[in-house]
């Protein structure tokens, strides 16, 4: 009897301790500050509209998930690809984008509201608003034209980050071999300079290491890097952010925010990530030789088929995440760490435990069983970024931050 007794006990600890452990974590998720910088919400309202303030089984990102995941400030991804900057309707998209955004605010104005200053976060999100922040992923939509950052600001972009998957108008892409500028274009810093003035961060996620550099070296505020791994876990990627960049954009007082997909975090799917690009750029060629001698291309649908089935997905774990806050946090220091999903923008392809912005607490509880104390954890979910945030807005021109509030 006593034995059983006993025994039944150890067995109420084991199955207990977890749990309890998860129920601090979701106290502290819900009371802290959670600041996503990377939500691809607008991409998929653009290929299927769905009302986000109800709760959406296919979504990654909808009202009933932030409030279980304790998210407050979600930055809205106004993201458009290379193929829209080469077609010319990259300014249309991020307008639509940015229109999708503020139907969601004005449909639920109790459940959502746009964010455009730091100074407002404790304000709105009272009633449980989850707050809606604008990042421009990809400088496309500029065009060529300086007037255009007012624009955007105006109406309510707070990041851009300067090229996507291809060197643009402003800068080069990591993924692209063609590198043009080799830094910034005369463009790509007359808009670093033009952020500043206006108080918008200037992100170097995806750029060529030498347009980062360039970027770091000429902002006069905070730099952020709003959904980068550490390339010191996939050696060679040059998506991934290096230390010695990691450890310029902490100089400028910046923060690294760690991205959720396996395909940053995991070294093979990196890898994999690679040799696509490489595989992709050779049939390209390969259709081009085609193509100058007058001959018939290859179906673009033929490099999926021949891809697809040699390349299955990869996973990736919560420790993963865990390892990249870790390594991030010895580096650079607490202050410069931060969180950056990319949910909805890597088709569910995202480490276990993080699959919603309802697994926040997982995040939590696995922060919490590595030591971090609750005043550390509250700087990684949000405090760093708001920081910064404040900063590039104080470092503005004081003339266009009040008029333009
Ligand atoms: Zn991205």
């Amino acid at each position: 009897m006593r034995l059983t007794l006993l025994a039944f006990g150890l067995l109420t600890l084991a199955t207990a301790a977890p749990a309890q452990d998860l129920d601090a974590a979701r106290r502290l998720a819900q009371q802290a500050i959670i600041v996503d910088t990377h939500i691809d919400a607008p991409g998929a309202l653009r290929k299927r509209w769905a009302d986000l303030g109800e709760e959406q089984p296919d979504r990654e990102f909808d009202y009933a998930k932030a409030r279980r995941g304790g998210l407050d400030v979600a930055f809205m991804s106004i993201y458009t690809s290379a193929a829209q900057d080469a077609d010319g309707s990259a300014w249309q998209v991020a307008h639509q984008m940015l229109d999708s955004v503020e139907a969601l605010a004005q449909r639920h104005p109790d459940r959502f509201a746009l964010l455009t200053s730091p100074k407002d976060v404790e304000r709105l999100r009272q009633g449980g608003r989850v707050l809606l922040a604008m990042g421009m992923e990809n400088g496309a939509p500029l065009g060529d034209d300086i007037a255009n950052v007012q624009r955007f600001y105006d109406r309510g972009v707070r990041y851009i980050t300067l090229a996507h998957s291809a060197a643009n108008r402003l800068a080069d892409s990591s993924y692209a071999a063609e590198k043009p500028w080799n830094g910034l274009s005369p463009f790509g810093k007359q808009v670093v300079a033009e952020m500043n003035r206006l108080g918008m961060m200037v992100d170097v996620s995806h750029l060529a290491d030498a347009s980062a550099w360039e970027a770091i070296r000429l902002s006069k505020a905070p730099v952020i890097a709003s959904h980068s791994a550490f390339r010191h876990f996939t050696p060679g990627f040059e998506r991934n952010i290096s230390d010695a960049l990691a450890l310029a954009i902490a100089k400028t007082g910046g923060v690294v925010q760690i991205p959720f997909g396996t395909a940053f975090i995991s070294p093979e799917a990196a890898a994999d990530m690679q040799a696509r690009y490489r595989a992709r750029q050779a049939f390209n060629q390969h259709n081009a030789n085609l193509r100058a001698q007058g001959l018939p291309v290859l179906d673009e649908a033929a490099f999926e088929r021949d891809w697809a089935p040699q390349h299955p997905p990869r996973t990736s774990t919560l420790a993963q995440v865990l390892d990249q806050i870790d390594y991030g946090v010895k580096l650079l220091g607490i202050d410069h760490v931060g969180i950056g999903s990319d949910f909805d923008g890597v088709d569910g392809e995202l480490a276990d435990g993080l699959r919603s912005v309802a697994d926040y607490p997982n995040l939590v509880a696995g922060l919490q069983a590595r030591g971090y104390s609750e005043a550390d954890i509250r700087k990684l979910l949000g405090g760093n970024l708001l920081r910064v945030w404040a900063a590039v807005e104080a470092a503005a021109d004081p003339a266009r931050a009040s008029s333009g509030q």
